[in-house]
């Protein structure tokens, strides 16, 4: 049986710890494959993008991800339902794009980051598979944010301009139009 589980909020200790990697024994177990469960079930309630494990109180290196008609994100590109296991992530180039971050460890707050428009990702899948490919545009952002959590690290760590942060509400009405057309161009330029 799935466990929707807590939310740790900005100011957990956990938040800011640096996950520690999955062994391959542990991996396989099925505690930790029912924890995994536990963490997409808990994200998808949510309405979560992403969710990596410090925010659910338990600092190891596995994130998961999925975007199908989030209504937190109406204009994200689709991530298919994605699990990494102790990931690496590189970019490719220096291109970078910004991007309107919320966070389900941040309360009504959303603010602009930089992020890399392309990445190498290489981590292990649930089944402990080794995974090498990679992402593009927004949703390289959406990786970016999330493997931030899995190094202690918050989006609020990376706002530029102070001036960009808003709540969800305000961002509706005075920031959304403008940051859609620039999520256009994000995907016209990288394909997702
Ligand atoms: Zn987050």
């Amino acid at each position: 049986m799935t466990v929707i589980r807590s939310i740790a909020q900005v100011g957990e200790p956990v938040l800011r710890e640096r996950a520690r990697p999955v062994g391959e024994q542990e991996l396989a177990s099925p505690r930790f494959q029912a924890f995994i469960d536990d963490m997409v079930a808990t994200m998808r309630h949510a309405n979560g993008a992403g969710l990596a494990a410090n925010q659910v109180f338990e600092p190891v290196q596995v994130c998961v991800m999925e975007v199908d008609g989030n209504p937190r994100y109406p204009y994200k590109p689709k991530i298919p339902l994605t699990v990494l296991v102790n990931p690496v992530l590189t970019p490719i180039g220096e291109s970078t794009f910004a991007n309107y971050e919320g966070c389900l460890s941040v309360p009504n707050l959303r603010g602009v980051v930089s992020r890399f428009a392309q990445l190498r990702v290489q981590a292990l899948d649930r089944d402990g598979r080794a995974l090498d490919f990679e992402v593009r545009g927004i949703t390289a952002g959406t990786y970016q944010h999330e493997v931030d959590h899995l190094h202690g690290a918050l989006f609020l760590d990376r706002v530029d301009d102070p001036t960009t942060l808003c709540t969800w509400e305000t961002f509706r009405r005075h920031r959304e139009a403008d940051f859609r057309t620039q999520v256009e161009a994000v995907v016209a330029r990288w394909g997702s």
